[in-house]
């Protein structure tokens, strides 16, 4: 395997097209464009492939998504070479999968790794996108497709006086290669949402002390993650057609949908359904039982009660119960991201382990010895790991500089209002396509797989269409992006999601502009929509040609 660090594959100077990231929409678009015909090359800021699951390698990282639905569908081969060992299989082996498409497929050759992209800037004389890295690399492309991800711009610096700190402080999409040695440490983690809550169960057993820091309660699902023999790998290797022709059209691209109506049955069925879909240890609750949960707020509140119950039989204390379960004022459950557990409840009632509640009495700062709270207390600790999230959907974008038509910059405009067109482009930048932004159903509700193929796929015919169209640059209009973002706005508002505090609507990180990031209309709409546009025609795109040929 090329070493990447000492043999820099080199970047070209022109290219058609440049392949911003290396995770599972990257990969695909790489292989898409590649087999298209299209001079295309793709780089990456980390050493290697596999995106998120490059950069989120700590302890306990894992799949929620079930592994064999978590794949590529575009090649029957391809999926089938490839044997998972369990349901919800951890980092290591993910890395290893995302490893094994990228040799079978030949990508290697035409990726940059440990390449920073630092700005784009287009020329609409040569309808060309000039790239710069932070390598001393200048590219000349037609089309630069972002794969940059929906969570991939982690919230490192969230308190005053981080570098203060005398241990070692981390956030967990920066988790160290070589890993931390917790054993026997003081260990602090801040955030309890799904990173969080795999990094307390996995490392408490092994830590002398471990403190979390709780803000929001969370509502937890636990998971069952059966090793996988060969009569599990058959099962699910030998349902390859029908995965591959329900999956893309389920609401959320799991192989599950919503099949019952909360109104048509009693209250004895209503509960049987939430009993097994709980009994499933998977997301099947959240994203198979009743979709009313997140318009009505009779049925939220009855399957959050049904939710918060379980969860308080397992932690008895009622200190725990007040810190760890969400409240019936606090916000409905699915209406933001719900983990998947592994005794992470029955974590808290370790002798090593303290929950503090960090709601009424926020944490103050860092300070050389630890986290200091509003009231001057100070935990006293060796290590800090922050589990605090990322700035979801527009942050890895917004940090390149990004300069469209008349000097308007991407930054700038997502930090006025966070508007795109079908998720996939923006007003005002031509040429400029994106998987994982806002917009569209990626990452929230989603099956990342399955909203990310989708995404590619599109992409690539829309770049197809152009090109067979005779032109070679698109851009959405004004009044095609207006009618996007008024058709999101008008699904995501009728949710209870649009009225609870994370990273969904924005809410998570001071200033941005609130707006539910994910289109919520469902995975299986959204396709269908894009599929619309492209068969009419591109309705809410322009096209057209410029004077100087492209580089192929
Ligand atoms: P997150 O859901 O945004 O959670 C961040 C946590 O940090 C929250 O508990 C938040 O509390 C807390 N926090 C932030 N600032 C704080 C502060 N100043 N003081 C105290 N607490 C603070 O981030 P995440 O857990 O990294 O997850 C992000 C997304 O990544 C997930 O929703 C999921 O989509 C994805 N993910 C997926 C997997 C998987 O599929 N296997 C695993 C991990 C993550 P508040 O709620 O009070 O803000």
């Amino acid at each position: 395997m090329l070493d990447t660090t000492k043999d820099r594959n080199p970047m070209p100077e022109e290219l058609d097209a440049l392949v911003i990231g290396t995770g599972v929409s990257g990969l695909y678009e790489l292989h898409q464009l590649r087999q298209m015909g299209l001079k295309v090359h793709a780089c990456d800021a980390a050493s290697d492939v596999g995106g998120t699951w490059y950069w989120n390698r700590y302890p306990g990282a894992k799949f929620d998504s079930e592994a064999y639905i978590y794949q590529y569908l575009f090649d029957e081969q391809l999926y089938k070479k490839w044997t998972w060992s369990e349901r919800f299989p951890g980092q290591r082996e993910i890395e290893r999968w995302m490893h094994y498409i990228t040799d079978s497929l030949d990508l290697r050759r035409d990726i940059t790794f440990s390449t920073t992209i630092t700005s784009a800037t287009w020329d609409e004389t040569s309808g060309l996108w000039t790239v710069e890295t932070d390598q001393g690399d200048s590219v000349r492309v037609r089309y630069l497709v972002c794969c940059t991800g929906m969570l991939s711009a982690p919230l490192t610096d969230r308190f005053p006086g981080q570098s203060s700190f005398d241990g070692q402080i981390v956030h967990t999409a920066r988790y160290p290669k070589e890993g931390l040695d917790l054993q026997g440490r003081k260990v602090a983690v801040i955030g309890t949402g799904a990173t969080g809550i795999q990094v307390i169960q996995t490392i408490a057993p092994e830590v002398d002390q471990l403190t979390v820091f709780v803000r929001t309660p969370q509502y937890v699902l636990p998971m069952k993650n059966p090793k996988y023999g060969p009569a599990e790998v058959a099962w699910y290797k030998g349902r390859f057609d029908e995965l591959k022709s329900t999956i893309p059209h389920t609401f959320t691209g799991f192989e599950y949908d919503f099949e019952q109506a909360w109104a048509d049955l009693t209250p004895d069925q209503r509960h049987q359904v939430l009993e097994d879909t709980h009994a499933d240890g998977s997301l099947k609750l959240w994203l198979a039982s009743f979709g009313e949960m997140f318009f009505d707020e009779e049925v939220s509140e009855e399957i959050s009660e049904f939710v918060r119950e379980k969860m308080r039989a397992r932690l008895k204390d009622p200190r725990l119960i007040d810190i760890l379960v969400p409240g019936p004022d606090d916000y409905g459950f699915g209406t933001h991201r719900v983990p998947l557990e592994s005794q992470y409840l029955e974590t808290y009632l370790r002798d090593n382990v303290e929950a503090v509640s960090v709601r009424d009495n926020p944490i103050a700062e860092i300070v050389p010895e630890g986290v200091k709270l509003q009231d001057g207390t100070v935990y006293e600790v060796d290590v800090i790991i922050m589990a605090v999230g990322f700035d979801a959907g527009s942050g890895a974008l917004s940090r390149i500089d990004i300069t469209g038509t008349d000097g308007m910059t991407l930054a700038e405009e997502w930090r006025k209002d966070i508007r795109t067109t079908l998720g996939m482009m923006k007003y005002g930048f031509p040429n400029l396509f994106m998987t994982g932004a806002p917009l569209a159903p990626s990452a929230a509700l989603c099956n990342m797989t399955t909203c990310l193929q989708q995404q590619t796929e599109w992409i690539t015919r829309c770049i197809r269409d152009l090109r067979d169209s005779g032109n070679d640059v698109i851009e959405p209009t004004q009044s095609g992006e207006d009618a996007w973002v008024a058709h999101h706005d008008e699904t995501a508002n009728a949710t209870l999601i649009s009225k609870t505090e994370s990273w969904y609507n924005g809410a998570n990180v001071a200033g941005k502009p609130r707006r539910v990031l994910s289109y919520t209309g469902g995975v299986g709409t959204y396709r269908t929509l894009c599929n619309e546009m492209a068969e009419k025609g591109y309705p809410s795109f322009v096209m057209r040609k410029t004077a100087i040929p492209a580089t192929a």
